[in-house]
């Protein structure tokens, strides 16, 4: 690991290019992957820069590819990076580089979605959770088709303070189609205000550091990307569970451009929907004209309580979802319709 503070002494020796890795392993990027690589190196800088100061971090980079991002992040000064790559072709490029840099890179060749990462690191990098950030990040600029399942999943593990949450308020720098790094850093009444800009924004500080348009990447992607930075909040804007504020949020979403208490209305069995809505919004004293869009986070936080209060009066409220009444409605009309009627194509 790196011992000394100067920065020179971190960079990298003289290697092949990425773009000559890139030829010489023969590493054509795969469509299915959505794999588009980032060759420019100032670019690549420019996103570790948004991370913070990565002298003598740990970082864990997700779907390192033919390594210009870990390049950066080497040359920043991380003391210890563990890269997780899907595709076993990048394996051996990889591995170059961690001869490169002696002692620093552990490479892992799995998939994301499912990797422990609270196993990858030792417990002693990590900080407690009211205190600042662990010396930990997680940086990647990941296809588009994972980074926003993942970004959800570690959400929730900032709400449950787990995986790589157990380390304490991990920070997060990453890259998303640009209108998704839109969505989640978008204020009260803006167009972009969605599910994804409450559940990121009631749990964390969320930046859009700066896009980057598709021609920067190889192959070219159909859309410019955004960067965004997170840092966990020591105090959760909303103090429910998680799978509750989720819930809600995707219940009031539900119609957009309907007033706020339609989506509501769903949290609801249909016999006592009206009254049960009623309750709720008087409880969380929240106007039911207001448009999802327009609603803050202290109003999401007010709906979550009451509708948690409700949950604890009656049970069975929290287990009930809209659309399994409607499927159970409709498998009762059709088994008592008689065979042969349209309802049977
Ligand atoms: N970081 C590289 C760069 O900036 O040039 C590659 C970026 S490319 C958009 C995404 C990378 O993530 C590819 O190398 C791809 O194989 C990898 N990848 C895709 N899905 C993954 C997953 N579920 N787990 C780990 N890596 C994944």
């Amino acid at each position: 690991m790196a011992a000394s503070g100067k920065l020179a002494s971190f960079r990298l020796p003289p290697l092949p290019t990425v773009g000559e890795l890139i030829k010489l392993y023969k590493l054509r990027a795969e469509k299915q992957l959505s794999q588009n690589f980032l060759l420019d190196l100032r670019l690549t800088d420019k996103i570790v820069r948004k991370a913070g100061c990565l002298n003598g971090a740990h970082v864990c980079e997700v779907g390192p590819g033919p390594g210009g991002l870990t390049r950066s992040i080497l040359n920043a000064g991380a003391a210890d990076v563990l890269v997780v790559e899907k595709d076993s072709r990048f394996i051996p490029g990889l591995q170059l580089l961690s001869e490169a840099a002696p002692g620093r890179l552990r490479i892992v060749h799995g998939d994301i979605l499912t990797y422990r990462m609270d196993r990858g690191f030792q417990a002693n990098i990590s900080k407690p959770w009211e205190e600042d950030p662990p010396n930990f990040h997680i940086i990647g600029n990941l296809p588009f088709n994972v980074s926003t399942p993942l970004i959800i999943k570690w959400l929730e593990n900032i709400a449950n303070r787990t995986g790589p949450f157990a380390f304490g308020r991990t920070r997060l720098t990453l890259t998303f189609q640009k209108e998704v790094a839109e969505r989640l850093t978008a204020s009260t009444s803006s167009k972009q205000r969605s599910r994804l800009s409450i559940m990121a924004q009631y749990l964390c500080t969320v930046h859009n550091c700066f896009t980057i348009p598709g021609r920067a990447f190889v192959p070219k992607p159909e859309v410019d990307v955004g960067v965004v930075h997170f840092t966990p909040l020591v105090q959760p804007q909303i103090q429910q569970p998680f799978q509750l504020v989720e819930k809600v949020v995707r219940n009031v979403f539900q119609f957009r451009r309907k007033h706020c208490h339609k989506g509501i209305e769903n949290l609801f069995p249909e016999a006592r929907r009206v009254e049960l809505t009623q309750e709720m919004m008087q409880k969380a004293d929240v106007d039911p004209v207001l448009r999802p869009p327009e609603l803050t986070i202290p109003h999401i936080r007010a709906l979550a309580d009451a509708y948690a209060h409700l949950c604890i009066r009656e049970p069975g409220l929290l287990s009930y979802e809209f659309r399994e009444e409607l499927r159970l409605k409709h498998l009762a009309r059709k088994s008592k319709a008689p065979t042969g009627t349209v309802t049977d194509m």
